[in-house]
């Protein structure tokens, strides 16, 4: 499964027109559409049970609302840890969430208003660099890499950054003032280090690795965003752990989150899960909140307002799903 996710991220590259704050406006606005309403900076605290139901939840400020099922696509530390008190579940979810594991690496990321879009020196070899989306940057072996790796998962910052880097403008020039240019530099990096210190040295050691190879590169302006700041925008993604929970082998399909939460219900009734921290696991796929929607809108018999995607008949068709 991840083999083919892989592929797909190779072979299908995208970026969200407008800026990613695009696709949750379009979700916002579909749900709303549907009749449902979105309640912003409302921090779920608790779960309520009522006759061993999940019955609603109570947010930080005291509100409670009443629910005929709870669906947490947050981390199961939080749902089965922070939401309920421990006498309240059963003992192997409260041992499973104490077992669960954060990712070991997490992402730098530096984002810059360019003069000018970056011209590769290796695109003078006749390639197509100049039209790709994403480009790696600074990796020239496999043993290179895994040494990168090992590195990185020992907690240690990479003294030369390997990244990749896209310049955003000219796939969606909105993004950019007229005549200037935008780009983007990613690179993996460990949660442990006293970012706000090195937060712009690394940013300017990111850069001089992106101009090492497009030496026309010049930024005007350059806005970093270090793994601390992952934490503290979203709760749920702790020491950065952008797909809410490593990818290990008891954490990963039919044990993820685990094997009593793996397909949607939990072993609470009215209590559901879905999102990264579920099969299939993180990144902007869908495919937790896809597979959660089906499995909760057929437990309660109600009518689907969505579609299947054609792409998931014809993985049907073709035999790869059931
Ligand atoms: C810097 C960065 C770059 C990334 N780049 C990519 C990329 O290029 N491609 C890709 O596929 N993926 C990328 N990812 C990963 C991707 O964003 C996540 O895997 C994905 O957002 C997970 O989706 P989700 O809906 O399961 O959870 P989230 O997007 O984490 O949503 C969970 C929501 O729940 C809220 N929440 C948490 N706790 C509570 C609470 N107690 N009460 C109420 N609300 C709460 C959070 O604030 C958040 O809004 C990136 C992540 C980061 C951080």
């Amino acid at each position: 499964m991840l083999l083919r996710i892989i592929y797909n991220r190779m072979t299908r590259a995208a970026l969200c027109v407008g800026g990613s704050h695009r696709l949750s406006s379009a979700l916002h606005k579909t749900v709303v559409a549907a009749g449902g309403e979105i309640r912003d900076t409302a921090e779920v605290v608790r779960i309520r049970l009522a006759d061993q139901r999940a019955a609603g939840v109570v947010l930080q400020d005291g509100t409670e609302i009443d629910a005929r099922a709870v669906v947490s696509t947050v981390d199961p530390k939080q749902t089965f840890l922070s939401f309920f008190s421990e006498k309240e579940i059963p003992a192997d979810l409260v041992k499973r969430a104490n077992q669960w594991q954060w990712e070991k690496i997490t992402f730098f990321g530096v984002h810059a208003a360019l003069k000018q879009a970056p011209q590769y020196r290796a695109a003078d070899a006749g390639h197509d660099l100049q039209k790709a989306m994403i480009t790696f940057l600074g990796l020239s072996s496999t043993e290179q890499l895994l040494d990168h790796l090992r590195q990185l998962e020992n907690g240690r910052l990479p003294e030369n950054p390997i990244g990749h880097a896209t310049c955003t403008s000219l796939f969606d020039p909105i993004s950019a003032f007229k005549g200037h240019y935008t780009g983007r530099w990613e690179c993996l990096a460990p949660f442990d280090a006293n970012w706000e210190a090195i937060q712009k040295d690394y940013a300017a050691a990111c850069i001089k690795s992106w101009k090492s190879w497009a030496p026309n590169l010049e930024p005007l302006f350059t806005l970093s965003y270090p793994p601390s700041y992952i934490e503290k925008k979203i709760k749920n993604m702790v020491k950065g752990s952008f797909k809410h929970g490593d990818y290990t082998p008891l954490q990963m399909g039919y044990f993820r989150p685990s094997e009593s939460c793996s397909q949607v219900f939990t072993p609470i009734d009215g209590l559901y899960v879905c999102g990264a921290s579920t099969y299939p696991g993180g990144m902007i796929l869908g495919g937790g909140g896809y597979i959660g929607a089906n499995v909760i809108a057929e437990d309660f018999g109600v009518a689907k307002t969505w579609k299947e995607p054609e792409f998931v008949t014809s993985a049907r068709q073709a035999g790869v799903i059931a």
